[in-house]
């Protein structure tokens, strides 16, 4: 699916749904290319990139909730690493 500037009127379910599935990133091939894992499920590979596809066949005209769940977890761990680098972000008061 190709890059959209504002989500669906259906991706706010996607989001809620997602965040009561438990998932984890199972292996990371490349920066943008995952294979995640429902515990006790079916595994998943999902592409995040200009577009974004998963192997359930989501992402075509609406996201599935792999690749939602996907982008909560790369984005928690980007904020990682940016919260290391930029230190002060998180206490305003030391300029
Ligand atoms: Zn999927």
């Amino acid at each position: 699916m190709p890059w959209r500037n504002r989500p669906s009127e259906l991706f706010p379910m996607f989001l809620e749904a997602a965040q009561d599935v438990r998932m984890f990133i199972l292996q990371e091939n490349g920066p943008s290319k995952f294979v995640v894992e429902e515990p006790g499920r079916l595994k998943y590979k999902v592409e995040i990139g200009n577009s974004v596809k998963c192997s359930c066949g989501g992402g075509v005209t609406e996201h599935c909730i792999h690749i939602v769940h996907t982008l909560f977890l790369v984005s928690a761990k980007f904020r990682r690493y940016t919260s290391c680098s930029r230190s002060s972000d998180s206490s305003p008061t030391t300029r």
